[in-house]
This record gives structure tokens, sequence and C-alpha cells, in this order.
């Protein structure tokens, strides 16, 4: 096939394309059950993240610890959920990407962005930042494209 563009590198376009494809796939984590569990279970851990509560329905001191944490009440705390969190991600690629059903009696599951693993909509963690969730491909795909060394 001839290009119009007789400069036009088919075979540069094409390994380009193939690139940006495979960049641009579903998150790895959303695929691999271990790289999601793992990472999952860093954000438990680690303390500037705290992911959690573990359960919902009992969480102990979770909602005063990080409270605390973010020197504001329990009520507010409550308030700033994974599900209206800048990096939570339930745009409708991202649905695809989601192996089973995302929904429960407490909400959903989405992609995190900040940690790369599939998060909870009732849950929070330490990172919480206003502006979510992600509701549209466009905005998910650049949240790629910035992570592009990480998924
Ligand atoms: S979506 Fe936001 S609140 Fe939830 S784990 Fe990710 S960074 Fe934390």
């Amino acid at each position: 096939m001839k290009h119009k563009d007789m400069n036009f590198d088919y075979k540069k376009y094409l390994a380009e394309r193939k690139l940006y494809e495979a960049a641009m796939a579903c998150p790895t984590a959303t695929q691999n059950l271990e790289l999601n569990t793992k990472n999952r279970d860093a954000a438990i851990k680690a303390d500037y993240i705290k992911y959690g509560p573990l359960n919902v329905d009992e969480p102990g001191d979770y909602w005063k610890d990080i409270a605390e944490y973010w020197n504001t009440t329990e009520e507010a705390a409550k308030k700033s959920l994974c599900g209206n969190c800048v990096a939570f991600d339930i745009s409708p690629r991202m649905d695809e990407c989601m192996p089973g059903k995302t929904s429960d009696e407490d909400g959903r599951l989405g992609y995190c962005w900040m940690h790369h693993f599939k998060c909870h909509s009732a849950r929070s963690c330490r990172t919480w930042a206003k502006g979510g969730p992600i509701t549209k491909d466009s905005i998910s795909y650049d949240w790629q494209e910035r992570n592009s060394d990480k998924v």
C-alpha cells in the first residue's frame, strides 16, 4: 500500500502504534490478581497510605485515626472516600478492565491510579484528594499516560 506522503515510514508508524496500544491497555493490576494483592497489601501497610478500613462494617478506630491524621472530624473523614477521590477510576473503559462483579451493598470497585490496585468506593486512605471519581475515558487515559512507567 502506498501512502500519499512518500516519506511516510509505515513500519515506524505501526511500531509506534503497537507501543501506544500496549501502553493504553488495561492496567496490569486489573488483570493480575497477584500484583493487585501485592499493591493493595502495600497500601494497607504503608504509614503514609493506610488503605482501609478492612471491614467497612467494623471499622474499629480507622476513621478516628485518619481524622486525627488529617486534623479534622470523624464525620468529615468519613466523607473523604475512594468513591470521591481524584484517583478513583470508574470510567467505562476501566469498567471493561474489571474482571467480574464490581459492586456490592457498600459500593463498588474502581482502579486507584495513585497506588495501582482495585480499591473500594467505601474505603479511603491517607493520600485521598478531592476531585473524583474519574468517569470519563479521556481522563482515565490521561492518568494512564502520566503513569506509563508504573502500569
Ligand atoms: S482512590 Fe484515592 S483514597 Fe482510594 S486508595 Fe486510591 S488514593 Fe487512596
